[in-house]
């Protein structure tokens, strides 16, 4: 997979891209992470990208062009399928894990991070293919959000990870993850559950999947009422009725 970051801000990605589970991504070929400067996008000889906002109001929009010249300079095919141009935005559809599967069967995302008070609007309505928002809250720059994005997306490419530890995952199939534990068994007088130690795998399944529907019922009640539907949830009479 390609991933192209659009930026005003390169030097936020330095670091979390070279470690753990995104160099090992990239060291395996299974991820290319390419960040253009916004800047050298702009016409402007101070290399802004910004201008006050029309009809007037707090601080500065980013201007459209260099978004546009920097898509066009990257030769993104638009129009395949295994394309897709997002859009970083408070306003957008909030991001999850649902969303993480999708885009990882794709082979190419270019990720546009906006800045300062926003982004002229004709982005979103002409060249991003989509809104994505991390969360109901406003962060300074999308280079968070993007950051997010790529780490959850990454995590998915088949051949990363060994297909156990993914479908187990919290939200793979709208729980929340059993609760694990490893040595020592008795830490400051603090037990690890016995059936754990028990070798019953029968058990210990049996065990994982109440407690995980446990923990969802506790931290994620939404989950297994509204929404949820999970197979558990199901089976326990919990889910939201099917009509
Ligand atoms: N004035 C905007 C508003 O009220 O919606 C907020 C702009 S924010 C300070 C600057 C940029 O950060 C946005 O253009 C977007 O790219 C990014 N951003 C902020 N919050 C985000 C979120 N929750 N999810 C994704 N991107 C976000």
């Amino acid at each position: 997979m390609l991933i192209d970051l659009i930026t005003a801000f390169p030097g936020s990605f330095s670091g979390i891209f070279g470690e753990s589970m995104l160099r090992r991504a990239q060291e395996k070929g299974l991820l290319q992470l390419r960040i253009t400067d916004l800047r050298d996008f702009s016409r402007d000889k101070h290399r802004r990208v910004d201008d006050a906002p029309y009809g007037g109001g707090a601080g500065m929009v980013m201007r459209a062009e260099p978004f546009f010249l920097a898509v066009e300079a990257l030769a993104v095919a638009k129009d395949d399928p295994g394309t897709r141009i997002i859009l970083l935005s408070p306003g957008g559809k909030i991001f999850n894990q649902r969303k993480a599967q999708e885009l990882s069967t794709l082979n190419h995302l270019v990720l546009l991070c906006g800045h300062y008070e926003g982004i002229d609007e004709r982005v979103a309505l002409y060249l991003a293919q989509e809104r994505i928002s991390i969360g109901d809250y406003v962060l300074t720059g999308g280079e968070i959000a993007a950051m997010v994005i790529v780490d959850a997306v990454t995590r998915l490419l088949p051949g990363l990870l060994s297909g156990p530890s993914l479908e187990e995952e919290s939200f793979t199939d709208g729980m929340l993850e059993y609760p694990q534990y490893t040595r020592p068994y008795n830490f400051r007088g603090m037990l690890v559950p016995d059936v754990l130690l028990s070798g019953n795998h029968a058990e210990i399944k049996k065990w994982r999947r109440r407690q995980a529907l446990e923990q969802t019922k506790l931290y994620r009640p939404d989950l297994v009422n509204g929404r949820g539907n999970t197979p558990l949830a199901k089976e326990n009479n919990l889910g939201r009725s099917e009509e």
